[in-house]
């Protein structure tokens, strides 16, 4: 359907368009556009104005709160289904999988260097993932806000795929090695892998061993960390809580559709019967012989209520004169 884009006036300004102006209203009183209905509900007429038809509106707002609760309900329960099991498969190594480690930082000897790739390639054999070390000062990131901002672009700048990690190894200059700081970066493939328990596990660990291990040296802290967890990256293991908390998604989810339903048929039941009337029709209410129900006359040939024959009479409607009857 066309709408309008927007348009101005000398004088009167700008404008702007309408858009999807397909929604529906519904009151009590009359407003330009709508059409008046009377419906019947527990043996009484009811008035009602409406732009669109009441049947169809019923029945289409049932459908989009269907849709909206299976959608939603549907996602929440597809996320914690998600995190629930951890079924971790090796990377392909399809891609470029030269292991990086570079120590601009001058806070590693040879054999550190040596032993720590040592460590890195266990860990890439089990997990498929090419992780890669480099060391830097912080005066190389004082232009971005934070290391994890530095990481993030030295990744993006180093590596064409998802299957990286990069840990990124801070001190503040050649003479402190004090106030360290590091930040691991990992690609979007690496997810399933490197999940909240593995990254924690080995943050927890790494952190730990600089802070506390004044032996080691960072090479050897970091390889250190990845000896102790590379075993555990491929552990298989299911988390029930997020199993039991997506079973209760679901039948959230399945409840709701079932409640839209039933009160939903109910709401279109309530307008099945409603009579469309004219603005300026007199409404005359009559009393059902049968069964008491009040009705609108001049619309029914049978009792909206009870179905009962009723003698036709024509509507009457209000005009400049004394034509009521
Ligand atoms: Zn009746």
């Amino acid at each position: 359907m066309p709408h309008s884009s927007g348009g101005g006036s000398h004088g009167g300004g700008f404008h702007g368009g309408s858009h999807g102006g397909s929604g529906t209203r519904m009151s009590r009183s009359y407003f330009a556009g709508a059409t008046r209905y009377i419906y019947y509900w527990h043996g009484v007429p009811n008035e009602i104005f409406s732009n669109t038809d009441l049947k169809k509106n019923a029945a289409s707002t049932r459908v989009a709160m269907t849709f909206f609760a299976v959608m939603f309900m549907g996602m929440i329960t597809l996320v914690f289904m998600l995190e629930a099991f951890h079924y971790p498969n090796k990377l392909e190594t399809d891609y470029d999988t030269a292991i990086y480690i570079s120590d601009h930082a001058n806070v590693m000897t040879v054999e550190e260097e040596g032993r720590l790739m040592e460590s890195l390639i266990r860990f890439q054999d089990e997990t498929g993932i090419t992780p890669s070390v480099c060391t830097v000062y912080d005066y190389d990131w004082s232009d971005k806000s934070n290391l994890e901002d530095y990481a993030y672009d030295l990744y993006v700048e180093r590596f064409r795929d998802e299957k990286h990690w990069l840990i990124v190894y801070s001190v503040p200059d050649e003479s402190s090695s004090e106030d360290w700081s590091w930040e691991g970066m990992q690609g979007d493939d690496t997810d399933p892998i490197l999940g909240d328990r593995e990254t924690k596990m080995f943050g927890r660990e790494l952190t730990d061993l600089l802070e506390n291990n004044r032996d080691l040296s960072p090479a050897g802290a970091i390889a250190r960390t990845f000896d102790d967890t590379t075993p555990e990256m491929m552990r298989q293991y299911t988390i029930w809580g997020f199993v039991i908390a997506g079973c209760v998604a679901a039948a959230a989810g399945a409840a709701a559709v079932v409640l839209i339903q039933i009160f939903g048929r109910k709401s279109a039941r309530k307008y099945e019967t409603a009579i469309t009337v004219e603005r300026n029709e007199v409404l005359k209410q009559q009393n059902c012989d049968y069964c008491g129900g009040i009705y609108v006359e001049g619309h029914h040939t049978t009792c909206p209520h009870c179905g009962a024959q009723l003698p036709f009479l024509a509507p009457v409607f209000e005009q400049d004169g004394d034509s009521k009857r």
